[in-house]
């Protein structure tokens, strides 16, 4: 069984991708991925090189994070230029790990699966995670470099609650319950889902 998982900013995806590794699902996590891709002599680099030029690489040799997440905001089709060189490679990447997992249960963690749209035919099942807006801006302003304008600019980048609980086929909320009480819903979940050998300690 092949899910995807998504949910908004601080919504609990991350967390809930670790609860299902430990239930015994394969995660396959499309941002590590694609930081993978653009670290020195990363698949997607030569491409960046050759159309963005020298000015989008760190003296390591990894795509400059800083300067280029800076033109892809200001410049959509910058944008667009740098998702058509990585978003094939990442689906490449993600298929191949998928194929090697052995669990019964691979989840591809992808925060922009509704967004992108590549990500709902290639999977049996959509979960998000879902929490109120309030729940967000406590969890995220909790990081280190947050601020309420830098968190206030990825809110609108994404897309709404509503249109992501509407390609929901599960939806995990995510608020005012306890870890605990998290991990048991997504042992649930997964149980459903495959992981059935998988005993609570
Ligand atoms: P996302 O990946 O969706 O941005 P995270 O999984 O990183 O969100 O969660 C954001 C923060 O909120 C983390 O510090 C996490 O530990 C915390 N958190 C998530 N769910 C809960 C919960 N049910 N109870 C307490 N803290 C939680």
């Amino acid at each position: 069984m092949r899910i995807g998982l998504t949910g908004g900013i601080g919504s609990g995806k991350t967390t809930v991708a670790r609860l299902l590794q430990e239930a015994g699902a394969a995660i396959v996590d499309t941002d590590a991925i694609a930081r993978s891709l653009t670290l020195a002599g990363g698949a997607a680099m030569p491409a960046i090189r050759q159309q963005f030029g020298a000015d989008f690489i760190a003296p390591d040799g990894a795509l400059d994070r800083d300067h280029m997440r800076a033109v892809a905001f200001s410049d959509p089709p910058a944008r667009q230029r740098l998702e058509a060189i990585l978003h094939p490679l990442i689906t490449a990447q993600a298929l191949a790990e998928a194929d090697a997992a052995v669990s019964p249960l691979v989840v591809f963690d992808v925060p922009l699966l509704v967004e992108s749209k590549r990500w709902r035919s290639r999977v049996a099942r959509v979960l998000v995670i879902d929490c109120s807006e309030q729940t967000q801006i406590d969890r995220v302003l909790q990081r280190p470099g947050w601020t309420r304008e830098r968190l206030d600019g990825a809110l609108a980048a994404q897309t709404s609650r509503q249109a992501r609980r509407a390609v929901a086929d599960a939806v995990l909320l995510n608020d005012g319950i306890t870890l605990n009480e998290l991990r048991n819903e997504v042992r649930s979940l997964a149980a459903r889902w495959g992981c059935e050998t998988i005993t609570a300690p």
